[in-house]
Parts: C-alpha cells; sequence; structure tokens
C-alpha cells in the first residue's frame, strides 16, 4: 500500500488552507501536463485536453505548472478539485495509479541495466537506460535536454584535453556514445509513456 502524502492542493491554497493534508495517493489527482498523457478515447470521445492546452485557453491555470529541477510538472491536487478539473475535461490521473507505474518503470529500468552492465565489462555494445530521479511522470524533454547538454559540455572538455595531448586531434571517442544516448533517452520518453497511458 502507498505511504501518505502531504499534499498541497493549490485550489485549496487560494480558499484559505493552506496547510498540508495528509492523504493517500488515491486521494489526490495529477492532471495530465503533455498532449500525449491524455488517452486518445478520452479526447476523441470525451473532449479531454492537456493541462498544457488548458493553460493556452487561459493563462491563469499556469498556476497548476511547477518548475521543478527545471523541468515542469503538474501540481497534485485534492480530490475535490480534482473532480472539478475532470469536469472541465482537463485529464487527470490518480497519484497512486502514477506511482505504481513509476515504481514499475524504474523496476524495469533496473532490470535492464543490470542485464546490461555484464556486456559493457565484457567490452560490448551495449547501452545502460539512463536512471530518472524525477518523482512526476513528466521530465522526458527537459531532462533529456539537460542530459545532452551535459554530454556535450563533457565531449568538448574531453576533445580539449585529447587535443592537448594529441596534436592530430582524433575524434574523440565519447561522440559515438553520444549517439546510442539517444536511443536510450528514447527509450526511457517511451516508459514514461506507457506509464502515463492510462
Ligand atoms: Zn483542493
Amino acid at each position: 500500500m502507498a505511504e501518505n502524502i502531504k499534499l498541497v492542493c493549490p485550489f485549496c491554497v487560494k480558499e484559505g488552507r493552506a496547510e498540508p493534508v495528509e492523504v493517500s495517493p488515491d486521494f489526490a489527482w495529477v492532471p495530465a501536463l503533455l498532449e500525449r498523457w491524455v488517452p486518445e478515447w478520452a479526447r476523441k470521445e470525451q473532449g479531454f485536453i492537456s493541462l498544457r492546452e488548458a493553460v493556452a485557453k487561459d493563462a491563469r491555470l499556469g498556476a497548476l505548472i511547477v518548475k521543478r529541477n527545471g523541468r515542469d510538472e503538474a501540481e497534485a491536487v485534492c480530490s475535490k478539485h480534482g473532480k472539478i478539473l475532470r469536469t472541465a475535461k482537463i485529464w487527470t490521473t490518480k497519484l497512486s495509479v502514477i506511482l505504481e507505474r513509476q515504481a514499475k518503470a524504474a523496476d524495469r529500468r533496473a532490470k535492464e541495466a543490470f542485464g546490461s552492465i555484464g556486456s559493457i565489462l565484457a567490452g560490448q555494445q551495449a547501452t545502460v537506460a539512463a536512471e530518472s530521479q524525477g518523482v512526476e511522470p513528466e521530465g522526458d524533454d527537459a531532462e533529456a535536454q539537460a542530459r545532452a547538454e551535459q554530454e556535450d559540455a563533457q565531449r568538448r572538455t574531453l576533445a580539449v584535453r585529447k587535443a592537448g595531448k594529441n596534436a592530430e586531434g582524433r575524434k574523440p571517442k565519447a561522440q559515438a556514445k553520444g549517439s546510442t544516448k539517444g536511443r536510450s533517452n528514447s527509450a526511457v520518453r517511451r516508459e514514461i509513456d506507457a506509464a502515463m497511458e492510462a
């Protein structure tokens, strides 16, 4: 059973209840930030939209998006206000469901990584799926970008170092590594997508 969480519903705060409320993740709801997290049937048959689309219609709803670790995340809301979001046709997912999917995805990644490390140590070509530390489900794009930037910086450092050591300036090996990393990121993204699909 999932542990209780301390929920600060942004709507409740506006109504004057700023204190965090301890609730089961079964009673907290997270609006779908991205369009692709709204199930196809819900969009087509019932007209549900994502939080980003909702913000495009009314910028005030941007209060439901927070930046954590440099990426956008949707704030969880209480049951009462989750119901209001759904009535307004903004797709929501129960926090407990998201947590369960994240745990499964993390477990899968751990198994894959475990399977890969032997191959890497054996000198075979393999990519260890990058572990996502994010608590929230969305975080693929910004995270992938941050990682790409970091890798780029590392590559450049490596290139400079190599150029210093070796006047010929051969192409750094990290370049090849960078290209496989793109695959690993998209694999992670697919997992996150799969986790978000209801
Ligand atoms: Zn509330």
